[in-house]
């Protein structure tokens, strides 16, 4: 019997171990850390063998195949081990495709934007009554959806991470939303690397396939460029540079776009849809041309876009008191999230970033500080580097080490008129245990003492 390891007991191993149990094969899984009781029930209930912890090599060397979870690196030991003796790793995706039957996918990957423009696709899809579920990077585990329930279609956000384990996957309709530079560290700092895993998102398209695009963006159109071989439906989108393809293509003029997929087209005035700014026009943009292409009918996806609203930490509006608007980006953890929180303040901004710097290059950031932040509130443990790049940038600077210090000092700085956005351009682990917690810690101190 095929021997499968699962690497990782999180939410895409406990998914992977259920449906190789559930397909046949004889299944491990191992964790080095500590596994959530409420998977390790779950593996229980299935039969699942597991460990946490550790990992028992001899038993890891023996898989036939190895499903790794996104969030161990290439240079941990136990895949580095793999790798020396040529035992195949996967990652979910490539391994719950194999039985998904004739569902098809669409797949969205990107630096930014990822979540908004998945959790859109997946809500313009289901208001239309089609038989979707949502998975990869959020939601239920993909491969756990595979081995309990018989979907039509499944729309699955894709880290770079996850991409780099999928070998024979095919996306039915694949979005690539940007490439900036982001988790380098993880590819040996270069960025082309990073470049190439991100480009997967095409690999083993046909073309009856769809692949919709950013053709603002000058990495991802470089490498359309090199490519004389892509077959599939190219669906460009843009708001700088105007695009026409054969297949369709979406375009901002003004405030409007239109996004047509051969001869099917819908309009939408981004002025009345919930979710604000240019990035936001983008994500649109890449939805309407998604849907489209998966036949979805215009009207319905019209009617889901201008009824979208954030989700939770990405430009979220966290409350309104005394004429300040409060605004909750945590999830902007990089410079180029950053850019876009910034490119779309429309008044006046007391702007709170800082935490654990990824090596950020801020230049980019300058020129709307300059233009529209009255105040900058560093909050981290280590405000130094922003405090220098600031300097001289905006007004006022002013360092604090805790959230609580941070919102004083912000609410001391807004007037009526003005806007506090929590958009740090840091990861949050000096202060925080991750991103969501950070922005639920802001929601909750303006709830209580804006
Ligand atoms: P991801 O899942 O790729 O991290 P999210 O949708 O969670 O993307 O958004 C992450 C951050 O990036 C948020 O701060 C959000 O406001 C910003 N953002 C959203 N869409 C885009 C985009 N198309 N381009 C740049 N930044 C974006």
């Amino acid at each position: 019997m095929k021997k499968i390891v699962v690497l990782g007991g999180g939410i895409s191993g406990y998914g992977s171990a259920v449906l190789a149990k559930k397909k046949g094969f004889q299944t491990f899984l191992s964790d080095a850390g500590k596994i959530a009781e409420c998977y390790t029930k779950i593996l229980d209930e299935w039969g699942v063998e597991w460990e946490q912890g550790g990992h028992t090599m001899e038993r890891i060397l023996a898989a036939d195949e190895v499903i790794k979870s996104p969030g161990i690196p290439e240079k941990a030991p136990v895949v580095q081990a793999l790798r020396e003796r040529g035992i195949p790793i996967i990652s979910e995706m490539e391994f719950a495709a194999r039985y998904m039957g004739k569902a098809r996918t669409i797949c969205i990957t990107g630096s930014n934007g990822k979540t908004t423009t998945t959790s859109l696709i997946y809500k313009i899809m289901r208001n239309a009554g089609v038989n979707v579920a949502l998975g990869g990077n959020i939601g239920e585990s993909f491969a756990y959806q595979v081995a309990t329930a018989d979907f039509d279609w499944y729309v699955l956000e894709l880290s770079s991470f996850q991409l780099d384990g999928m070998y024979d996957f095919r996306a039915d309709v694949a979005v690539l939303m940007n490439i900036t530079p982001d988790h380098l560290d993880r590819y040996d700092y270069c960025f082309q690397n990073y470049v190439d895993s991100k480009m997967r998102i095409t690999q083993n398209q046909h073309s009856r396939c769809s692949f919709v695009y950013s053709a603002d963006d000058e990495v991802i159109t470089a490498e359309i460029d090199k490519r004389a071989d892509m077959r599939q439906r190219l669906l460009p989108f843009a708001a700088h540079t105007a695009v026409a393809s054969g297949a369709g293509d979406a375009f901002l003029a003004g405030d409007e776009f239109t996004a047509r997929v051969g001869k099917r087209e819908v309009t939408i005035d981004t002025t009345k849809m919930q979710i604000r700014g240019l990035h936001n026009a983008y994500n649109a943009m890449a939805a309407a041309l998604a849907t489209l292409a998966a036949g979805v009918d215009a009207e319905q996806i019209a009617r889901s876009i201008y009824e979208f609203s954030p989700v939770e930490h990405r430009l979220e509006p966290a409350g309104e008191r005394d004429g300040v608007l409060w605004i909750n980006d945590s999830k902007a953890t990089n410079v180029d999230s950053v850019w876009y929180a910034l490119e779309s303040m429309t008044r006046p901004t007391v702007w709170i970033a800082g935490g654990t710097d990824k090596g950020n290059d801020y230049e980019p950031l300058k020129a709307f500080a300059r233009e529209k932040v009255k105040a900058l509130i560093c909050m981290g443990l280590d405000n130094e580097k922003l405090q220098r790049e600031f300097e001289g940038v905006v007004p006022r600077i002013i360092s604090t080490s805790s959230l609580d210090e941070a919102m004083r000092a912000a609410k001391a700085e807004a007037v009526e008129g003005d806007v506090v956005l929590l958009s740090p351009a840091c990861a949050s682990f000096d202060l925080f245990k991750n991103y969501e917690q950070r922005g639920k810690l802001f929601k909750q101190w303006v709830k209580e003492n804006a």
